[in-house]
C-alpha cells in the first residue's frame, strides 16, 4: 500500500517458488529489503517513489479497554464521558466519547426496551471473543441499568453508506473501491470462519477510519433486536428488506449465506456510491419480485466482473452462492492485475 498525493495505490510484491521478489518481472531483487531499498531509491515504475513506513494512527489492536476488561468487561457507566452525538439508528444514538479521561471511543446507547439486558449480554460475550483487523472491536458494556451503553473503537470517517455518499466519485477510485470491497469481504471471512452470522451487512453498517480503513460493525446485533419483533417483516420500514436474501423474507431462514446476498447489495452501494438498491422500487415491489427473481442491472460505470460478482451473490439457491473466502480472494487477486489497468476506462461496463 503506498500513500501518492493522499491517494492510496495497491502494488502486490510477488515471489516466484524459491525464487526472488518482484513488484514488476522486469527487475527481481533476492531479498524484501533490497526491493524496498531500491524502491525507496527510485520510483522505478511505481506511481511515487517509498518513503516513511505507513504510520498506524488507527487505534491500536486493543482486546479491551484495560487489562481490567478482558475479563470483566461490564464498567461503570461514570469512568465514559460523552463528548459529540456521531449520529443515530433506529435503536439508539452514537456518540464520541472518552473512557477514564484519557481513550477515545464510540458509545452505542441503546433506546430503554428495546433489547433484553441478558439476551444483549449473551451474544456480547461472543461478539467480545471476535477479533479481527476488519472488524470493529467491542470493548466493554455498560448493561447495569437503561440505556445499555455498548463501548467500541472509533471510527474517524463514520458509516461508508454517508463517506460514499459525501464523495460521490469525486476523489474514490475504481481500486478504492475494490479495496473496500475486498476489506468488508475479509471481515465476513472472518465471521463465516467462525460460523457467526451478521444478519445485517449493509453499508451502513461498516465504519470508515483513514485511509479508507473500512470494519465491519453492528454483527449479531440485529439477532438480539429481532426476539424483541422490532426488525419484523410485515413492517417494511423497519425491516432492511432491500438487503435481505429471498430465504430470510420467505421462511427467516439466516445463514452465512444471506450474508452473502447481502454483501452483493452492499457492492452496491460502493459501485453506486451509496444508492439506494432498488431505487425505483418500493418496499412492497422488493419483497414481492425479488424472491420471483428480479434482480437490479448493471450500474452505469460499474466494470462487468463487479457485476458479475454481484449476481452470484444474488443468486436464488443459496448453496450456490460463493463462500466469502472466494470473494476476497478474487477481490484481492484484482490487484495481481497490472497497476496501470485499474483505473482503465476499458474495464467498464
Ligand atoms: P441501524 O440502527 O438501522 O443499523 P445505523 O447503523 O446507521 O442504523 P447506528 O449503528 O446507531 O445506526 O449508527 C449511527 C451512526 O453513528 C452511523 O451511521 C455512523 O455515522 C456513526 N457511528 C456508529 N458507530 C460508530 C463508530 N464506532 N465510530 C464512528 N462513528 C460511528
Amino acid at each position: 500500500m503506498v500513500l501518492d498525493n493522499g491517494r492510496v495505490k495497491h502494488y502486490k510484491v510477488k515471489k516466484l517458488d524459491n525464487g526472488p521478489y518482484f513488484v514488476s518481472k522486469t527487475r527481481t531483487f533476492s531479498t524484501l529489503k533490497t526491493l524496498v531499498q531500491h524502491y525507496s531509491e527510485q520510483a522505478d515504475g511505481l506511481c511515487v517513489r517509498l518513503g516513511e513506513p505507513c504510520k498506524k494512527n488507527e487505534a491500536p489492536q486493543t482486546y479491551g479497554l484495560s487489562y481490567n476488561t478482558v475479563d470483566q468487561w461490564e464498567i461503570d457507566r461514570s469512568t465514559i464521558k460523552l463528548l459529540r452525538k456521531l449520529g443515530a439508528g433506529q435503536f439508539g444514538e452514537v456518540f464520541e466519547g472518552l473512557w477514564n479521561g484519557t481513550t477515545s471511543v464510540a458509545v452505542k446507547t441503546l433506546k430503554n426496551g428495546s433489547m433484553d439486558a441478558e439476551d444483549f449480554l449473551r451474544e456480547a460475550q461472543i461478539m467480545k471473543r471476535l477479533r479481527h483487523a476488519k472488524l470493529i472491536q467491542l470493548y466493554a458494556v455498560c448493561t447495569m441499568e437503561e440505556p445499555i451503553y455498548i463501548i467500541t473503537e472509533l471510527m474517524k470517517n463514520g458509516s461508508l453508506l454517508e463517506y460514499l455518499q459525501k464523495d460521490k466519485g469525486s476523489t474514490l477510485s475504481f481500486s478504492d473501491q475494490i479495496e473496500m470491497a475486498a476489506q468488508v469481504a475479509s471481515g465476513m471471512s472472518f465471521l463465516e470462519l467462525q460460523n457467526y452470522i451478521h444478519r445485517d451487512l449493509a453499508a451502513r453498517n461498516v465504519l470508515v477510519g483513514e485511509n479508507n480503513i473500512c470494519k465491519v460493525a453492528d454483527f449479531g446485533l440485529a439477532r438480539v433486536f429481532m426476539n424483541e419483533n422490532v426488525y419484523e417483516i410485515k413492517d417494511g420500514t423497519k425491516f432492511p428488506v432491500r438487503w435481505t436474501a429471498p430465504e430470510v423474507i420467505r421462511y427467516n431462514k439466516f445463514t452465512i449465506k444471506s450474508d452473502v446476498w447481502s454483501f452483493g447489495i452492499l457492492l452496491y452501494e460502493i459501485m453506486t456510491f451509496g444508492q439506494m438498491p432498488y431505487p425505483t422500487m418500493t418496499n412492497y415491489q422488493v419483497i414481492q419480485q425479488v424472491p420471483e427473481g428480479h434482480r437490479m442491472s448493471c450500474p452505469l460505470k460499474c466494470p462487468k466482473f463487479m457485476y458479475h460478482m454481484m449476481t452470484e451473490c444474488w443468486n436464488g439457491k443459496e448453496q450456490e452462492r460463493p463462500t466469502f473466502e472466494t470473494l476476497l480472494w478474487r477481490l484481492e487477486d484484482y490487484f495481481e492485475q497490472d497497476v496501470s489497468s485499474y483505473d482503465d476506462a476499458n474495464n467498464f461496463h
